[in-house]
């Protein structure tokens, strides 16, 4: 492809292509995405994922999607679902290669008696706390487990009998024997299996133990032939463990290569605290439009191919650092220009009354669908007697440089007529009701032949052929550019933003957008771009703001 060669070439990119020329795994690039399912699909899985798949396709290679679930207490059917649908809507096909860590267990078993009959792997029977004594610190190594010099057959009776049921959970572990005093804490003996009682999804009872994600992560990149094992940075110190564990049984060994996690401002991340906003009710669901999940981001409106672009954009690197979400709301904003339908919406109507056009007479008005996009073609809107302009768009006493409509001046009513205010409507207390106008029959379509000049231009629908709808804007989930950080002795929900969410309801709309499908990708002329909810039903839909149509990010890149 010709738009692949002007890709930048990151660093894995280098070490995939050296690889490539010195013909390592017989030149085969084979990458996976190892979701857990222990919850939703963020933007920054989505980072994992476009690199880890496009890598693929870039290099005529392969990219697994891999469920690893090695712990059935977190683990759900509904986050695996939910995760296949999410890889399938950015754009990925993993074809015939979906994979679970639970069909290896056997595998690992397997593995770990090896390891036991070597000499590397005992049981060890301290509890929780006094392993925590005998692990050391930074400065200071470890101290030995009195249970680390037991006999083979004594660990493999207690292995068998941990796998048979016959201990409680905590009684023992399987722990590798490397060096209690390594510089490396990962690498002071760490756990391999340990006794879970629980019922997986997969595997329901028959395992009464459970791998570690160390000890079992690069065998299930060995068993899929994977050659680059990429994840994010924290397992940089995890490296030496992953490769111990594949080389000490001889197992074909894939790369690991570390890469910089993908964080945002206004943002968490943590599967833990995602999980907290939904289990607690501060969101309506993992897909609330203002969650940072796939299934969150697509009801928001956003398209796969801006997530893709971003992603692209952002780039891959080896440092920790945080990408302004303006940026992701930049790419958002490009992609939607050129695919969203442009129609008129009034989110807080004002009745407006054109005393001169004829009572009962509908005209059908010819609109632009997208002016990007001339075959998107054209559409028509009623026009009548009554229509709806947006409040604001009125005023009774206007400043100086108010250039909408007031008492005795002319505006443009997009695709419309041009009208002038002739008074306003009150009701006892004052307020604005209606407004009556007037309009030059000869402004069709919203232009003079004499070429006079309007103050403004303004949205409307007409009032009987309306549809109400009721609108949700969204504002940042956090007050806070790092939500991550929060304020001493407080919890990261304090942050939260409590204007994130504003609902309209009363909104008026065109009927076209009755027809469109929950999803569709819209642009409300001068108030952002929008998409249909799923919760909209007949004669009363729903629309969720995408995101308003300034866009920060280019501003600021085109000062700097
Ligand atoms: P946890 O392990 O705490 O449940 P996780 O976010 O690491 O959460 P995984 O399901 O293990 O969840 O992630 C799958 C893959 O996505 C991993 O390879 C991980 O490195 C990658 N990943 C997770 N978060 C990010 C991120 N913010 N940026 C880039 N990649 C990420
Ligand atoms: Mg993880």
């Amino acid at each position: 492809m010709p738009d692949e060669e002007k890709k930048p070439v990151h660093f894995i990119k280098s070490i995939i292509l050296e690889d490539i020329a010195n013909n390592k795994n017989d030149a085969r690039v084979h990458t996976r995405f190892p979701p857990e399912p222990n919850g939703y699909l963020h933007i920054g899985h989505a980072k994992s994922i476009c690199l880890n798949f496009g890598l693929a396709q870039e290099f005529n290679g392969k990219c697994n999607l891999r469920f690893d679930d090695t712990n059935p207490s977190k683990e759900d059917q509904e986050y695996v679902d939910s995760i296949i649908e999410d890889v399938k809507w950015l754009g990925f096909d993993w074809e015939d290669r979906l994979f679970f860590a639970s069909d290896y267990f056997q595998q690992f078993y397997e593995y770990a008696i090896q390891l036991i009959k070597a000499g590397l792997a005992y049981v060890d029977s301290l509890n929780a706390d006094e392993i925590r004594q005998h692990r050391g610190t930074l400065t200071e190594p470890g101290k030995e487990s009195p249970y680390r010099n037991r006999s083979v057959e004594e660990n493999l009776d207690l292995f068998e009998r941990m796998k048979n049921g016959e201990f409680e959970e905590g009684a023992h572990l399987l722990r590798a024997k490397i060096d209690m005093a390594s510089p490396n804490i990962n690498m002071r003996d760490p756990a391999m299996y340990r006794i879970v009682k629980a019922s997986h999804h997969r595997t329901g009872n028959k395992w009464c133990i459970y791998p570690m994600y160390d000890f079992a992560h690069g065998y299930e990149d060995s068993i899929e032939g994977i050659t680059h094992s990429i994840c994010t940075l924290e397992f940089e110190d995890h490296r030496p463990l992953y490769d111990w564990f594949i080389e000490k049984v001889g197992a074909y060994h894939p790369q690991q290569i570390e890469f910089a996690r993908l964080n945002l401002t206004y943002t968490v991340m943590s599967k833990r605290k995602l999980k907290r906003l939904v289990e607690e009710k501060f969101v309506c669901g993992w897909d609330d439009p203002r969650m940072p999940t796939i299934a969150g981001l697509r009801r928001r409106g956003y398209t796969p191919e801006s997530i893709r672009n971003f992603c692209e954009m952002i780039g891959v690197g080896k440092s920790e650092s945080t990408i302004d979400i303006a940026m992701l709301e930049h790419c958002l904003r490009e992609d939607l220009n050129k695919r969203a339908l442009r129609v008129m919406a009034v989110l807080r109507p004002l009745k407006v009354t054109i005393t001169n056009y004829p009572e009962g007479q509908v005209e059908m008005m010819e609109a632009v669908n997208n002016p990007e996009d001339e075959s998107a073609g054209t559409r028509q809107i009623p026009f009548s007697r009554v229509i709806y302009i947006e409040q604001d768009d009125f005023m009774e006493n206007p400043p100086k440089n108010f250039f909408r409509l007031s008492p005795g001046s002319e505006i443009r009513l997009k695709h419309g007529y041009y009208i002038t205010c002739t008074s306003a409507v009150k009701d006892s207390d004052g307020n604005v009701v209606e407004l009556l106008c007037t309009y030059d029959p000869e402004t069709r379509g919203g232009w003079s032949e004499d070429g006079r000049k309007v103050k403004g231009t303004s949205h409307w629908v007409s009032a009987q052929h309306a549809i109400d709808a009721e609108v949700r804007l969204y504002d940042h989930l956090f007050t806070t550019p790092t939500p991550d950080v929060a304020p001493e002795g407080k919890d990261f929900t304090a942050l939260l933003n409590p204007d994130s969410l504003e609902v309209l309801t009363g909104c008026k709309v065109e009927p076209v957008l009755a027809d469109l499908p929950v999803g569709a990708y819209l642009q409300f002329l001068r108030q952002g771009y929008f998409t249909k909810d799923r919760d909209s039903v007949a004669g009363k839909l729903v629309f969720n703001r995408t995101v308003s149509l300034k866009d920060t990010w280019a501003k600021v890149q085109n000062k700097g």
